[in-house]
């Protein structure tokens, strides 16, 4: 099998254009440090409708940032959702804080804001309650965030969207990322996402101290800002006041991720086009599609199916068939608390069942830009016949 009759999950789509303005920041006199990113996020912000952007090499540091500028620290608990990507806890866990999961919801498998309320209740009258929830928009639905904020006010934690899969995505006619029901809310650029600047993330926020603290702490915690300096003895002076890191995103990165923005609008719709063909062609599946929640336009970052509970046993199968047959399935996600380091903090099999449930049923079937009908219709063929080798449907 040649390369290219491979279908792989999620992958980038790069133009001609995208190339140009990689090529022009090459060859202007900043690679890093210049123009590029404050235009970059400036853009962000316009597109979404926040005041503040910080780019970062990542959004994991993006994540850290966050986290750090809303004062988590050792002794401090963050709660997250279990179906996520690692990153979502581990940025709590730089910071020497403890980390703890709300289960997901059976449907949208984004954090269940009615668990969310039973486990801020106990751990209320237990003197427990988390210092900043991470809820996380999983395959780019928004979580039910007016619920969630609406507990933010009762018990007073600080809100972290994880909206790594969601740039693009809208809950109640908004943009993710206009900040109405967080304090921080972040984007990843990675190549599988929505648009990408190759590695990359931003923070944004409307509130301007936050802002200041993660871009202070994205540059080894330096200042140049006349109003934050203890002295001014002339222009080549800057402060380190506290201890940062270098997070910081290139100008390469910036100038790709600025042309991808661009294209925002378009790779939303093709996906949404992508997901009306499958939900076409899976009409007759036995198989559970990805349920879109009312109030919510979804980034559609993945497609994951669910097979049904009785067949949970031939999920390895169907995804060696389709693997074999240069089909890029993947499963999102390993419930981050069976992983063996949250393991080795006390978290075990069973903590969060639904999680673990919607993990052993579920693939994801390929969906990105480029993704053409005919790949999907191949994809869809080769599924049939795998469900069918498993007994999943009849022939
Ligand atoms: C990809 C991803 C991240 C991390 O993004 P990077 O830019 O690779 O650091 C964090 N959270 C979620 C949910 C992700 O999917």
């Amino acid at each position: 099998m040649t390369h290219t009759d491979f279908i792989p999950y999620g992958r980038q789509s790069i133009s001609e254009d995208d190339i140009a303005a990689v090529v022009k920041s090459l060859r202007s006199d900043f690679l890093t440090q210049g123009p590029c990113v404050n235009e970059f996020e400036h853009a962000i912000c316009t597109k979404v409708g926040a005041r503040y952007g910080v780019a970062a090499n990542s959004a994991t540091s993006a994540l850290h940032l966050a986290c750090l500028a809303l004062g988590v620290g050792a002794g401090d608990t963050v709660w997250t959702s279990p179906n996520t990507f690692i990153a979502s806890a581990n940025c709590a866990r730089y910071c020497g804080a403890n980390v703890d999961f709300v289960d997901i919801d059976p449907r949208t498998y984004n954090m269940c804001a009615d668990k969310l309320a039973e486990k801020l209740a106990t751990a209320h009258t237990k003197g427990q309650l988390p210092k900043v929830v991470i809820p996380v928009h999983f395959a780019g639905q928004s979580c039910d965030m007016q619920a969630i904020h609406a507990l933010s006010k009762k018990y007073g934690f600080h809100i972290i969207e994880d909206a790594s899969h969601a740039i693009g995505a809208k809950y109640q006619g908004q943009y993710v990322g206009n900040g109405a029901f967080s304090d921080v809310c972040v984007f990843s650029f990675h190549p599988v996402k929505i648009i990408t600047s190759a590695e990359g993330g931003m923070a944004v926020t409307n509130n301007e101290q936050l802002a200041n603290h993660m871009r202070t702490h994205a540059q080894q915690g330096t200042t140049r800002s006349p109003d934050e300096l203890t002295e001014m003895p002339g222009d080549w002076y800057y402060e380190q006041q506290t201890l940062g890191f270098n997070y910081r995103m290139t100008e390469l990165q910036a100038a790709l991720g600025a042309s991808q923005l661009s294209r925002l609008d378009d790779f939303i719709q093709r996906r949404h086009a992508q997901f009306s063909h499958y939900e076409t062609l899976l009409k007759d599946f036995p198989i559970t599609l990805p349920f879109q929640a009312k109030d919510t336009v979804s980034a559609l970052h993945l497609f994951p199916i669910l097979l049904p509970e009785a067949n949970k046993t031939a999920r390895k199968s169907v995804f060696d068939i389709l693997r074999q047959a240069g089909i890029g399935t993947q499963v999102h996600y390993i419930p981050v608390h069976t992983q063996p380091y949250y393991q080795a903090l006390g978290f075990k099999q069973g903590d969060y069942p639904v999680a673990e449930d919607y993990y052993a049923r579920t693939l994801s079937l390929p969906l990105f830009a480029d993704l053409t009908p005919t790949q999907q219709e191949r994809v869809v063929l080769i599924l049939k016949h795998a469900l069918i080798a498993n007994q999943v449907m009849s022939a």
